[in-house]
């Protein structure tokens, strides 16, 4: 059977990750055909807007994405165009997993938390604009009961399909008493329709600081929409950073798969991004298609790869100059031998 899913190669370092992450998928002998469909900031001139509808129309037929990261502009110029996938498709579930199996030196052990962060409201509805322009801003954050119920369910469902025991909501309930007042409450009334599944809650601050001191202790994290955001990356790295983080964005029939981390510009062109995260983000995607024992090979041939140490970029190396880092294909190539 051959897969037609819609590939966005995005801009900065997003390219060069998706050719890595295409050339690894292509490697299990799992046939795709890849819808290749440009966005961001590098096609502005050429359709007027960073994301054309063609993007949208392609992800709503195929039903599954593969996505580099996509730049937004910081503080100016158009919103972000990885926002508007999810919310104009209503991908409300972003699911970003933290494990630490992949075994790096000087992170921490035995960590397995997923982060499950509603992708659609609070305060990332975008609704802001100045009261006195220079002098003072107003954001509104968007809390509704629809969309803290849908995501705790999503939560909640994970958990059961994946032999998880632990649900932990994590909320500012204490200061923003009527949004996460209201997150809060739903779901501990969720919470209750799932007894074979424990539930406890956290304050975001003090869920930072437990999260650094006893990580083993928590499971699956249910946030709203910014500190899913914040509180993905604290658990990233944990585990190895931004550069083997993945993430998947699921919708009622649609998902987008993409890594966690943004488009590193810096390192836009120089064949030096880890490419982990993009491709564990597609080993997410085959589970999703039914590849399971694909996605399983992949998984194990980048921590073999890792273990030993010789064929990865300059992130996961002692230290950041280490003239033996390899480059984002030749990490690549490494996984595909690995494979093979
Ligand atoms: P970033 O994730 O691009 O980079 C943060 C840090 O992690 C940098 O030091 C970077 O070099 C490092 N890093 C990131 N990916 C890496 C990789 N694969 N290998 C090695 N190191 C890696 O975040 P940022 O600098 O805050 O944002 C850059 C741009 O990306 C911004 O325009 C932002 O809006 C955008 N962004 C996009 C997404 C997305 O596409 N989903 C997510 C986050 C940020």
């Amino acid at each position: 059977m051959t897969y037609r899913v819609t590939l966005i190669p995005g801009d900065g370092t997003g390219p060069e990750l998706i050719t890595a992450t295409r050339r690894v998928l292509e490697s299990t002998g799992v046939s795709f055909d890849w819808d290749i469909r440009e966005a961001g900031a590098d096609v502005m001139e050429k359709y007027s807007t960073p994301l054309p509808d063609a993007v949208l129309d392609s992800i709503r037929a195929n039903k599954v994405a593969l996505k580099g990261p996509i730049t937004t502009p910081i503080g100016t110029g158009f919103r972000s165009v990885n926002v508007a996938i999810r919310k104009i498709l209503d991908l409300y579930a972003n699911l970003r997993p933290g494990q630490s199996e992949l075994g790096l030196s000087g992170c921490y052990d035995e960590v397995d938390v997923v982060v499950v962060r509603e992708n659609t409201e609070g305060l990332y509805a975008g609704i802001e604009h100045d009261v006195i322009p220079n002098e003072a801003a107003e954001s509104i954050r968007i809390i509704t009961r629809r969309g803290s119920e849908r995501i705790v369910r999503f939560a909640f469902e994970y958990a059961r399909a994946n032999g998880r025991h632990l649900v932990t909501a994590v909320h500012k309930a204490n200061i923003l008493k009527a949004t996460d007042g209201l997150f809060l409450r739903v779901a501990r009334e969720v919470a209750e329709q799932y007894p074979d599944i424990e539930f406890n809650d956290r304050i975001v601050d003090n869920m930072c600081m437990q999260l650094v001191q006893r990580p083993q202790e928590y499971d699956v994290l249910v946030l709203p929409n910014l500190f899913g955001d914040i509180v993905s990356d604290l658990v990233s790295g944990l585990v190895g950073g931004l550069g083997v983080a993945p993430g998947a964005n699921f919708g009622d029939e649609l998902a987008v798969f993409e890594p966690v981390h943004g488009s590193a510009p810096k390192y836009a062109g120089k064949n030096m991004a880890n490419p982990t995260a993009t491709i564990l983000s597609g080993a997410l995607m085959l589970r999703h298609l039914g590849e399971t024992e694909a996605a399983k090979q992949v998984q194990d041939a980048i921590a073999a790869v890792i273990s030993e140490g010789r064929y990865v970029t300059y992130d996961l190396k002692p230290t950041r100059d280490d003239p033996s880092a390899v480059g984002t294909q030749e990490m690549a190539d490494a996984i595909i031998a690995e494979l093979q």
